[in-house]
């Protein structure tokens, strides 16, 4: 077996139906992976494209709003395939307002789904690995918000510095137990998510002058560090944040 070969994994990944999500589901899957999706849109397009690879494919419907809900999604992965072994802490989600505006409800809708789900699923896939003696990999999805304030975004600022907290903790908390937990902190990624940046000229000009790389992301480009981190390449990787962002960091 390559060290990079996942062959006989199954990984877990929310938020698998579009953007990162997608993408990353289909690197894990030629990398040999079987996928259960979870999400509460239906997958299709992904699942399709997971069957092609040659590799298994399910959906596992969910509303990442409820944290209350995530043991169940382990729970009907295992039933699915017998097992995990990579969990993708990859849905999120953001709302825009200047701080002063911000509301309690744009503060709880975008920590619930990329902070408190994300690390309950953590918790729940962990404690599973935990009971049956078995390592397992998570990766959690930062941004360069994780880094940085960003403008208007209060709580995905928040969610995502607190996502690369967690990510530490729980390495700390669980290397030893044979769990690495690491992130990726994806740059400016021509997504759902950014549409709205994309639409506005200034914002677009202003991103694209920053990114040494002179381009937005593209999803494909993700890929291979979610392959890296959940093979056994990464086994001696330990709560560490990987940038793919074209530079941003670096600049
Ligand atoms: P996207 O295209 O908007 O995808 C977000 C995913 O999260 C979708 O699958 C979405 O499902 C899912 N999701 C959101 N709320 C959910 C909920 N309550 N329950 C279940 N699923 C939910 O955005 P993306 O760019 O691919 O983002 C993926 C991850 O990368 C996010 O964590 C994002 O913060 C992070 N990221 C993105 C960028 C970027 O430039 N694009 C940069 C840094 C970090 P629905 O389709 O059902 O809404």
């Amino acid at each position: 077996m390559t060290t990079f070969n996942l062959d006989g994994k199954v990984a877990l990944v929310t938020g698998a139906n579009t953007g990162l999500g997608q993408a990353i589901a289909l690197a894990l899957a030629h990398a040999g992976a079987d996928i259960a999706a979870v999400g509460r849109s239906a997958p299709d397009e992904t699942l399709a494209d997971v069957r092609k690879a040659g590799r298994r494919g399910e959906w596992i419907e969910a509303n990442l709003d409820d944290s209350n809900g995530v043991t169940a999604i382990v729970d009907a992965a295992v039933a699915k395939f017998g097992a995990i072994d990579i969990v993708v802490n990859n849905a999120g989600t953001r709302r825009r307002n200047d701080a002063l505006d911000f509301t309690q409800d744009d503060w709880d809708a975008v920590i619930g789904v990329n902070l408190k789900s994300a690390f309950f699923l953590a918790q729940a896939a962990a404690r599973w690995w935990v009971a049956q003696q078995r390592s397992g990999k998570i990766i959690n999805i930062a941004s360069m918000l994780s880094f940085q304030g960003g403008i208007r975004v209060a709580s995905y600022t928040a969610s995502k510095s607190g996502l690369l907290g967690i990510t530490r903790l729980l390495a700390n908390e669980w290397a030893a137990r044979g769990i690495n937990v690491n992130a990726i902190a994806p740059g400016y990624f021509a997504t759902n998510n950014t549409q709205a940046l994309r639409a506005d000229p200034k914002r677009n000009q202003a991103i694209l002058d920053r990114i040494p790389a002179a381009r937005w992301g593209d999803p494909s480009d993700i890929g291979g560090a979610a392959v890296f981190l959940s093979s056994r390449a990464a086994d001696y990787v330990h709560g560490a944040v990987l940038p793919v962002d074209g530079g941003w960091l670096a600049r």
